[in-house]
């Protein structure tokens, strides 16, 4: 899974860090940062909730191919 925050859209709301703690934290400054290592242990399900929660769409979620 490959999670992408769109750091010039994001504004902060926090939305994200309370959906799915494990792997969104915010930065210094209170905008969204991975927590390092997160998106490998999350709950799928957890981290696109997490997508659809956020309020400008700065988060994209991209699910890795099944194995060949
Ligand atoms: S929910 Fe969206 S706007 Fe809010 S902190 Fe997360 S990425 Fe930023």
């Amino acid at each position: 899974m490959k999670i992408h925050i769109d750091h010039r859209t994001c504004i902060g709301s926090g939305q994200c860090t309370l959906t799915a703690p494990t792997v969104f934290t915010q930065d210094d400054d209170g905008y969204a940062a991975l927590v390092p290592d997160g998106s490998q242990t999350a709950p799928p399900r957890q981290v696109t909730q997490a997508a659809l929660s956020c309020p400008v769409q700065a988060i994209a979620v991209r699910n890795d191919p099944p194995d060949a």
